[in-house]
């Protein structure tokens, strides 16, 4: 239970960092505070400390254990599930994003608040990367330690079976290095096992692998194309080399629906164009375009953009391609999506994984999916002004579009796609795994002093 330090605790917490503290009403206060998912930005924390280097985040570790203030660590304040945002203290690490890159050795190292462009930034001069998300706001933190999946992925593996070693501030306030020959449970732990659940991440350190040019794709059909778009675009992932992903998807905004298929190849358009060719001989796309591109303009291609606003997110893991009536299901649901005033809407996609993924056995890292050949996410999205009955309805139409999905997935759940109405979490992110989460969590933070609603060991 959150305690409300005084004011004079407070002022305590001032002098003893080097960064900042704000309270609500201080300038700034919203931008540190608020989370990038607005289903969440009711939540007020009572304040928001950035901070301004390990020592900081050291002090304000022993300061919320003396007043007895709940706190959270913010990265990039993507979580979905709100996460990174509390009533009581958020320990923002958006100060900490210096990243180095060394191109003898492909070593880099992130600071625990850096965000993809920062990465980006340091990599692309070397000519070398490994997997990251898609948004150049997601942080490099909150993406690692739930495993960070990326279009490379099926060749380079996750983000976390990139890193080599991290040091991270645990719950006593002390500093710990971890890696494959030194903690090494906490390093199994923070490989796949969600943020914020083990201490604060002040720095990763990846080894990073060169890159290639490449080629990206990005191709739209009517909605009346979708079952067989879906059908083959499996069939095509399941056949393909490694080299080639994709994210297959339908969407429904405004009352349209839309299919797409976008992705990358690690070779040239010219092979890609013969990897698609069977979806592209069934069902004639109303947008096409096939490209050669560097590794960057790549990047750049596949970017995330998002009307942002609220939204929420279901997964499912498949262990094989959905079968037609599961296809079926799923394109009847989209088409009754409710409406709302977010143009993003909402819809479901299929995200290729395997390949790397899977090369790596499960209980290896904390990262349980090793098995998947999908990722199935479900997502719909409001506007913060939309009135209560059409959040209602869109939360209800994804709850039943999960449910009706269910029969065709395996339990799992991605856990960097956090779901905050999701009953069986501890086994759906971590399965088998979660055992040895919660002895480490019992080790590492034996007061439960870093809680939230997903938490391990909540
Ligand atoms: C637009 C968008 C695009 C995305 N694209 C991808 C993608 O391509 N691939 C993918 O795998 N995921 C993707 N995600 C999901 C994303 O990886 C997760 O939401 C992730 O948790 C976000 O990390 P963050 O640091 O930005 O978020 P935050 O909300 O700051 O943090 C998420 C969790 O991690 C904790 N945390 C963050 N930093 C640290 C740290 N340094 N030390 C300890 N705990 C920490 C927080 O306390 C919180 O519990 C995307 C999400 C969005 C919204």
């Amino acid at each position: 239970m959150s305690r409300r330090p005084s004011e004079a605790d407070w002022r305590r917490l001032g002098q003893a960092v080097t960064g900042r503290v704000r309270r609500p009403g201080d300038a700034g206060f919203r931008d540190a505070g608020t989370p990038f998912n607005k289903r969440f930005a009711g939540i007020t924390p009572a304040g928001v400390v950035s901070v301004a280097d390990t020592l900081d985040v050291q002090r304000v570790v022993e300061w919320a254990r003396d007043t007895g203030i709940d706190v959270v660590a913010r990265g990039g304040g993507h979580s979905f599930a709100g996460h990174s945002v509390g009533p009581g203290l958020v320990l923002d690490l958006g100060a900490l994003n210096t990243v180095t890159a060394d191109g003898s050795t492909g070593l880099v190292t992130a600071a625990g608040g850096a965000r993809m462009a920062d990465v980006y930034a340091a990599v692309q001069p070397h000519e070398m990367a490994f997997a990251l998300g898609n948004s150049d706001t997601v942080g490099i933190g909150g993406l690692t330690l739930g495993g960070g999946c990326g279009a490379v992925s099926r060749v380079f593996g996750l983000t976390a079976d990139a890193l080599v070693a991290t040091t991270i501030v645990t719950a006593d306030g002390q500093v710990r290095h971890c890696d494959a020959g030194t903690d090494t449970d906490l390093f199994w732990a923070c490989r796949g096992g969600g943020g914020g659940n083990f201490g604060v991440n002040v720095s990763f350190t990846f080894q990073a692998r060169p890159v290639t040019d490449c080629a990206t794709y990005v191709l739209l059909w009517d909605g009346a194309d979708a079952a067989k778009v879906f059908s083959v675009l499996q069939d095509t992932v399941r056949q393909a080399p490694d080299e080639f992903a994709a994210r297959i998807g339908v969407s429904r905004a405004g009352g349209e629906t839309t299919v797409s298929a976008v992705g990358q190849h690690l070779g040239s358009a010219a092979q890609l164009r013969e990897i698609l060719d069977p979806v592209l001989s069934v069902a004639a796309p109303v947008h096409t375009a096939i490209a050669d591109r560097t590794f960057w303009q790549a990047k750049d291609d596949l970017r995330h953009e998002t009307a942002e606003g609220a939204f929420a997110v279901r997964t499912g893991i498949l262990t094989g391609p959905l079968p037609d009536e599961a296809i079926a299901t799923m394109l009847s649901f989209v088409e009754r999506r409710p409406d709302s005033g977010n143009p993003d809407g909402g819809g479901a996609a299929l995200f290729s994984w395997g390949g790397a993924i899977n090369r790596v056995p499960a209980t290896d890292t904390a990262f349980v999916h090793r098995d998947a050949m999908f990722l199935l996410s479900m997502d719909t999205s409001w506007a913060e002004d939309d009135e209560p009955a059409v959040v209602d309805a869109n939360l209800g139409w994804l709850a039943g579009l999960s449910d009706a999905m269910s029969p065709y997935v395996s339990g799992g759940a991605f856990q960097n796609f956090s779901d905050p109405d999701l009953a069986d979490w501890r086994s759906a992110y971590y399965g088998v795994n979660y055992p040895r989460l919660q002895r480490i969590k019992e080790q590492v933070d034996p007061d439960g002093f870093f809680t939230f609603a997903q938490s391990i060991g909540s």
